[in-house]
């Protein structure tokens, strides 16, 4: 069975099941503080478990897009290494919200297994949680039971807390697990020793391919279980495992999901897989790295220096490093694969064909700098191992290994590969130490303790209302306390709020909440997956009090004239550059609205013009505000709403209209009630990001005015320091070509000048044996002028020995001249000689044997500078 065929199998076997299948959700999380890509099927969940929200449909299924290189799960280590773990995978999965429980989960994943797969059952074991006393928790015997009634019991292992008690990081939802292994290996080996004893071994044969979570537990940042209110099924099952396992491979780069790339790379590369283990790991290493990077990008995550951005780059980076010294890749080779990646996926993730481009020019681009990287990086490695052999050292400090590997991303092993080859080693543990080191520093600057929420109320549902009001009367649900750097500060969660929390770019409010008995400053307001969280630096001192919570409103004000502008500059935009302009990323505050999108050009003056003409057009237009809410998603789609790559978005959005034939978004966000008050839109600055990428800075109303005002003050004063001309361009172009022509006539007059002193220079040179000696202090206008002479007098005196105290706009010079012959018959040298002279001057200089200079501090050193040279060439 084709790979493509075993995914559709899975979806419509549930799909019978009364399933409804659900998207894959973003890989790159927004709105979750705890998790930076999506690591398992559950995440995009996690409100259904927590009972934060209530599930739209009680049983779904889905293949969910996850990475897993970094936090809890990080397989990054291993992955090309083994064959079975990868850093970006397709989980398969089943789920019921408060719906079946372990029974059907079970029963439903032997069945589709074994009689729809058609898995031999005699390779299959089942594992079920053996219980932990730590936790107080006992063995899972309703499982156990369930499993036995399908499978012989010596199939079913018992497992430990670690590899049956599923958990999505250090608090959250979890619960104990059944999974499903299935042994690989050859009917011979598997006749010598027992699948059993392998499993949960790391045996690269007897894998686990599926996990059924039975969620039951929430788990609180004090380590205690708590019930949850209704029990789940959560099951996540590898693509890839499934489908090597079906198509009998012993890798899942054997199968038809990865071996087009290999091909690819092969081809490439000249070299073969599989004869090499060093070239097969790197092999298995892009090919699986490049999915990764592909659609963390399609999901709007460039590659750049902090957080999920520098995950990625480091990924891309890997992969790069083992194309260059294992497959002898010099040039950007990464981007070449994205034509079959976009075929190859691009009906289950469209995400990532329709943005193929771009992708690729992305990753092309990233490739180029650090291979540029890798170079620069061979080069110090060249130049430490020369000082290295100089000073006969063997070992390379964990240091400089340390500051190869931050400042030029180079890996510790390709260092010592390099070492190794040159016979020396590295100090591990030295660089062991300085990653600690770093680790810890920004662990230090990062870490946040969160405790556990508090109930005030069991208020359900949370109402978001700043769509239409500034102000509420609230309650609050429930707080929790938080500590980083910033402080102790507190989360609330209101029953209503007019709070808008930070989302699609637009900046959280800020204001207060108000009882009879005080007033409390909202700093932030943030979401965290749907939920929307007030940070305030103090807790009420009765929590359970009626407050009058308020937005600060010209705050809210100037945001949203930001925000609606940000729509009629995307319509601009794609007016004047045309459709393909993309939003990568976006920014709305009260003093500014930041615009990233996806564009292989610098804008012209003329584009920036017109699209900024469009846009104030629009404003001039005072077109109202047309606003939808819970329109179908597909309704939305078909009134041509822009919707964004990489955003999550539910069966019901918001659509904010325009002007219906110009800009129609999808868009949670708050905007103006007409463009007129925004009055004027200026863009600041446009430039370049990233590769790809531009980003345009505007402002609008106040900001703006206040800016052209600025602007033309500054003409205004300009033109007043001219005495207010005529035509100030052309008064100051006059300027600029007077200027000129003076510095010309003064460069001639010291060249003048300069002649003129040379001459009376020659009439000063004195015979002293077989040399011609001249020592002398003079005034010159420029250092140049100094060289000039001091060259001159070389060519025209034979055998000369010349030293030039010389004075330059206040500042004492040396220059020494030395003829060549003299040099080398007599042993002279000039640059020993100024260093000498200079300390006269309290100066330091250097330069050739036969021509040196120095400066110095100390002007009236210059006629001591004359009487020293007299003595130190007196004996030739
Ligand atoms: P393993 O012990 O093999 O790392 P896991 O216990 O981390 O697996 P789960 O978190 O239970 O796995 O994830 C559910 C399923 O997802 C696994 O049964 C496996 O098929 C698949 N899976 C997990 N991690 C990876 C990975 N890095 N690459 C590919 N598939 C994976
Ligand atoms: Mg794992």
């Amino acid at each position: 069975m084709e790979a493509k065929k075993i995914r559709s199998t899975f979806i419509e076997f549930f799909q019978s099941k009364q399933h409804q299948f659900v998207p894959s959700s973003p890989i790159v999380v927004k709105n979750d503080p705890t998790l930076m890509f999506t690591n398992a099927g559950m995440n995009q969940f996690k409100d259904y478990f927590l009972g934060n929200e209530i599930a739209k449909a009680t049983r779904v299924a889905n293949s969910q897009k996850c990475l897993r290189v970094s936090g809890k799960h990080n397989d990054l280590e291993e992955v090309g290494v083994d064959t079975y773990h990868h850093t970006m995978f397709e989980m398969l999965g089943n789920w019921s919200f408060g719906d079946y429980f372990k029974k059907e989960a079970i029963e439903w994943a032997w069945e589709l297994l074994t009689d729809v797969y058609k898995l031999p059952k005699d390779r299959l074991y089942v594992s079920v949680f053996g219980g932990d006393a730590s936790d107080g928790l006992d063995k899972d015997i309703e499982a156990f039971d369930l499993w036995k009634n399908i499978v012989p019991e010596d199939r079913i292992i018992f497992g430990s807390k670690k590899d049956n008690f599923w958990e999505m990081g250090d608090t959250g939802p979890c619960g104990p697990c059944s999974e499903i292994h299935v042994d690989l290996r050859s009917d011979e080996e598997r006749a010598t020793e027992s699948g059993f004893d392998l499993v949960n071994n790391d045996h690269p044969q007897v894998i686990e391919i599926w996990n059924l979570v039975f969620m039951q537990f929430n788990r609180l940042s004090d380590g205690s279980l708590k019930e949850l209110p209704a029990k789940h099924v959560d099951t996540g099952m590898g693509f890839e495992r499934l489908v090597r396992a079906i198509q009998e491979k012993s890798s899942n780069y054997d199968t038809d999901i990865f071996t087009p790339f290999i091909q690819i790379l092969e081809k490439k590369s000249g070299k073969t897989y599989g004869e090499n283990e060093k070239i097969d790991i790197a092999m298995r290493v892009i090919v699986d790295h490049i999915r990764a990077i592909a659609f963390t990008i399609a999901d709007g995550q460039l590659p750049s220096n902090n957080k999920a951005g520098y995950v990625i780059r480091r990924i891309l980076r890997r992969a790069v490093r083992y194309g260059y010294t294992f497959l002898g890749f010099q040039k950007p080779f990464m981007f070449d694969l994205m034509p079959l990646l976009a075929e190859n996926f691009g009906e289950i993730f469209p995400e990532v064909a329709a943005q193929q481009d771009f992708i690729a020019k992305v990753i092309q681009e990233e490739e180029a700098s650090f291979l540029r990287t890798l170079d620069n990086g061979l080069k110090i490695l060249d130049q430490i191992q020369v000082e290295m052999a100089s000073k006969s050292e063997k070992i390379i400090d964990g240091k400089t290994a340390f500051e190869l590997y931050d400042t030029f991303g180079f890996p510790l092993d390709l260092t010592s590969l390099i070492a190794r080859e040159n016979g020396l080693s590295i100090d591990e543990k030295g660089f062991a130490e300085e990653m600690a080191k770093q680790k810890n520093r920004s662990r230090a600057a990062a870490e946040q303790e969160t405790g556990d929420w508090i109930m005030v109320s069991d208020e359900e549902g949370v109402e978001f209302i700043g769509y239409d009001h500034l102000e509420a009367e609230s309650k609050i649900v429930k707080y929790r306390q938080i500590k980083d750097k910033k402080g102790d500060r507190y989360q609330l969660v209101l029953d209503k709020t007019p709070f808008y929390a930070e989302s699609g770019g637009q900046v959280g409010d800020q204001g207060f909440l108000e009882s009879k008995a005080e007033k409390i400053k909202v700093l932030d307001t943030k979401k965290e997956n749907d939920l929307i969280v007030h940070f305030v630096d103090k807790l009420p001192s009765n929590p359970s009090a009626t407050f009058s919570a308020k937005v600060n409103a010209e705050k809210r004000r100037l945001t949203i004239n930001n925000h609606t502008a940000t729509h009629l500059l995307q319509a601009a935009l794609k007016e004047v550059l045309g459709d393909h302009i993309q939003q990568k990323g976006s920014l709305v505050n009260e003093s500014l609205l930041r615009f990233d999108f996806a564009h292989f050009s610098k804008l012209t003056d003329e584009e920036i013009t017109k699209v900024e003409s469009i846009v104030n057009a629009k404003i001039r237009e005072n077109i109202a505000l047309y606003e939808q809410r819970n329109v179908p998603i597909e309704a939305a789609k078909q009134q041509g709403a822009t919707a964004l790559f990489g955003e999550k978005y539910g069966d019901f959005v918001r659509v904010i209209t325009f002007d219906k034939d110009f800009s129609v978004e999808l868009c949670g966000g708050c905007h103006v009630a007409s463009t007129g008050v925004i009055g004027l839109f200026k863009i600041v600055s446009e430039g370049s990001i990233s590769s790809g990428v531009r980003r345009i800075e505007a402002i609008t109303a106040d900001a703006a005015e206040s800016y052209i005002n600025e602007q033309l003050t500054l003409v205004k004063e300009i033109q007043e320091l001219l005495k207010s001309p005529k035509d100030v361009k052309k008064a100051i172009e006059s300027l600029i070509q007077e200027k000129n022509e003076l510095k010309k006539e003064i460069e001639g007059l010291h060249s003048l000048q300069a002649n003129a002193i040379k001459d009376a220079l020659l009439n000063q040179v004195e015979a002293v044996g077989v040399t011609n000696q001249l020592f002398a202090t003079v005034n010159l206008p420029s250092a140049d002028a100094l060289k000039k002479i001091a060259f001159e007098l070389k060519n025209e005196v034979e055998n000369l020995i010349c030293v030039i105290a010389a004075e330059i706009d206040g500042k004492p010079q040396i220059a020494v001249v030395i003829n060549d012959d003299l040099v080398s018959s007599k042993g002279l040298n000039a640059g020993n000689a100024v260093r000498e002279l200079a300390k006269e001057i309290q100066g330091g200089g250097g330069g050739q044997p036969f021509f040196a200079t120095a400066g110095g501090k100390n002007l009236a050193g210059l006629p001591s500078v004359v009487e020293k040279a007299k003595i130190m060439f007196s004996q030739l």
